[in-house]
């Protein structure tokens, strides 16, 4: 196995394009499927990622106490649909699993117009759409359309049919671990508990596979675990069991809404300058891409829960338009034609990078801090690697600055992170002079000192 490197990150670059389709893919594979919180969408969700990476699946028992909350009853669906009094089927689950409540009871009857108007759901400011809802803690039942579907109900009596189960049985999630030299560790979550909805969030369950899928080959330092929950209560389950190893996370994202169109945005931890948040403003600085970064607030995804403050995890969650800031939000907008293949391959570009510097960002000792070493004494330009022919001035100006930076601010209290936003100089450039200066007896790891 082989260490992380700068090449390795450069051909990701080259291969972006096959990596983005196959993204796609594996999102329009999910698409169809009826998750939920629970239930066998998750299971049949997480067998289709195990084809990938080799995840293990968990059950949780409904009833088990995790802090404040309780694991649900597990539901299942199995068919829904509404039939008119012409006899016509106009709602049908199985041509869009948006049309039932998730977490809908059971229910089989005939009902008047009136009556089922009070279980149906829609958005008069967007006549086309189906919303979604949910009502996972009150046991309710409802169906979803379109409003214009809604204006034209005929009057009369209505049959329908929600056939569901919620009966005790478990919460499932996904969790892979990629191991490195050392157990401190990178955490990266998604959740899989949406139906047919793309961007959030099957976007962030593809995105971390083809990462997981992809580090899983690389020799890393840190390790790397990569969660499949169901979005609150999953993070709340997840964070109960393993209250006793949360002191090993050091940095973390939650992938949400990752590939719409629109640009970049981070929102940061609750800590707010913490390792992750200094690492993903400089991905974004670099990235020649328009973007924004916003403070935390204690609403939205799983962050809420992993900085509470009584755990207060540096996690953030890099995502681009953020939820609810997009029309296309819980409704069946959010389908294949609203993710783009260049988003998710730019998005995971950038969160390639985060794990990069991630893992190669240290700190280092100059072995010759009074006065300057004499460079030139031992050709340390042109000799050693850190320039080369092919390289255009531009490029052998800042590789030859990196190296008095380096020199300068390797005191032991600035990292490789640090230099790159001092000088200026991308971090790619800085850790590959660092290298030579160390294999050239210049620099010492402080914990060899
Ligand atoms: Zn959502």
């Amino acid at each position: 196995m082989k260490n992380l490197s700068n090449s390795d990150y450069k051909k990701i670059h080259q291969n972006i394009e096959t990596i983005q389709d196959e993204m796609f893919n594996l999102i329009s594979e999910l698409y169809p499927i009826c998750r939920s919180i629970t239930g066998d969408g998750v299971r049949q969700s997480l067998d289709i990622i195990k084809k990938h990476i080799d995840i293990e699946k968990k059950e949780v028992p409904s009833g088990t106490q995790v802090f404040d909350w309780c694991v649900p009853k597990e539901w299942n669906i199995f068919d829904a649909y509404i039939i008119d009094p012409n006899g016509e089927k106009i709602i049908d689950f199985k041509k869009s699993n948006l049309h039932v409540v998730n977490y809908s009871i059971p229910i089989k009857k005939k009902i008047k117009l009136e009556e089922l108007k009070k279980h149906i759901h829609t958005i008069p400011t967007q006549p086309n759409i189906i919303p979604y809802i949910t009502s996972y803690y009150n046991e309710d039942w409802g169906f979803c359309m379109s409003h214009n579907q809604l204006n034209k109900l005929l009057p009369g009596e209505y049959e329908i049919c929600i056939d569901s189960s919620l009966k005790n049985g478990s919460l499932t999630y996904g969790e892979y671990l990629i191991k490195g030299e050392i157990d401190d560790e990178f955490l990266l979550s998604c959740y899989i508990c949406h139906p047919s909805l793309c961007n959030d969030n099957l976007s962030g369950v593809a995105l971390l596979t083809y990462l997981a899928k992809y580090l899983k080959n690389l020799k890393t330092k840190f390790s790397y675990r990569f969660l499949f929950i169901p979005e609150t209560i999953g993070a709340i389950t997840w964070l109960s069991i393993n209250e006793n190893k949360i002191n090993k996370i050091k940095a973390g994202l939650v992938a949400t809404c990752v590939g719409d169109s629109g640009n970049s945005t981070y929102k940061k931890t609750r800590i707010g300058n913490s390792k992750i948040d200094k690492i993903v403003s400089h991905v974004l600085k670099y990235s020649n891409t328009n973007h924004s970064i916003v403070d935390f607030y204690p609403y939205g995804s799983d962050e809420r829960q992993f900085c509470s403050p009584g755990f207060n995890l540096p996690i953030g969650s890099l995502m681009r338009t953020p939820y609810r800031k997009f029309l296309e939000y819980h409704n069946s907008g959010d389908d294949l034609k609203f993710i783009k293949k260049e988003s998710l391959g730019d998005t995971f570009k950038k969160y390639l990078e985060c794990l990069f510097i991630f893992d190669k960002d240290e700190k280092f000792l100059n072995t010759n801090p009074k006065c300057e070493p004499q460079l030139g004494k031992r050709g340390i330009y042109r000799n050693i690697g850190i320039v080369r022919s092919d390289m255009n001035t531009d490029e052998i100006e800042q590789r030859e600055l990196a190296v008095f930076w380096i020199l300068n601010l390797s005191d032991g209290e600035n990292s490789l992170l640090e230099i790159s936003e001092k000088s200026g100089i991308s971090f790619e450039i800085i850790t590959e002079a660092s290298l030579k200066l160390y294999e050239n007896n210049l620099l010492k790891h402080i914990d060899s000192i």
